[in-house]
């Protein structure tokens, strides 16, 4: 192993792995992972694998959007499946103000079809 590259990246969980691909994409080519323990060991492995994108902060929103196209663009590069299987998901919201934002920060997609009229 060599000595001395230009980025070591610490650690070989799912931030490190997107960490170094990221880097590569770039074309950084002298780069390293460390992993202590067998790659994804830590958090990552324990991880249910929920994902979503509705997020109060828009950029965090966009961070969430771009982090599950990533996976299809992973499969297209490696012609490997991640094993990624997106479902749809239902954000309940207990008033019109609630419903409001949800509506805001979530992609057109997450727009509410019915909201309830009641004065509570
Ligand atoms: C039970 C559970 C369920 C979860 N469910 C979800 C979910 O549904 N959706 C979601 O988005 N997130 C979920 N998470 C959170 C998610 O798993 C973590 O946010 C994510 O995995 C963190 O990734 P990481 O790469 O930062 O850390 P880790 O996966 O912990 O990776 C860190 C790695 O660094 C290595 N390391 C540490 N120190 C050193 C060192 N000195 N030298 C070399 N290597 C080192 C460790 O061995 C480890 O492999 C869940 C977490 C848990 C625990």
């Amino acid at each position: 192993m060599k000595s001395h590259v230009q980025v070591a990246v610490i650690g070989g969980g799912v931030v490190g792995a997107s960490v170094l691909y990221h880097l590569t994409k770039a074309g950084w080519r002298d780069v390293v992972l460390v992993e202590r323990n067998e790659l994804t060991s830590g958090s990552t492995w324990h991880a249910a694998g929920g994902m979503h994108t509705i997020n109060g902060d828009p950029n965090v929103a966009k961070l969430q959007q771009y982090t599950i196209n990533l996976y299809k663009e992973i499969e297209e590069i490696s012609g490997q499946s991640c094993g990624v299987h997106l479902t749809q998901g239902i954000t309940l919201a207990a008033s019109q103000e609630r419903a409001a934002a949800i509506s805001a920060w979530g992609p057109s997609s997450s727009r509410p079809t019915r909201r309830r009229s009641s004065s509570r």
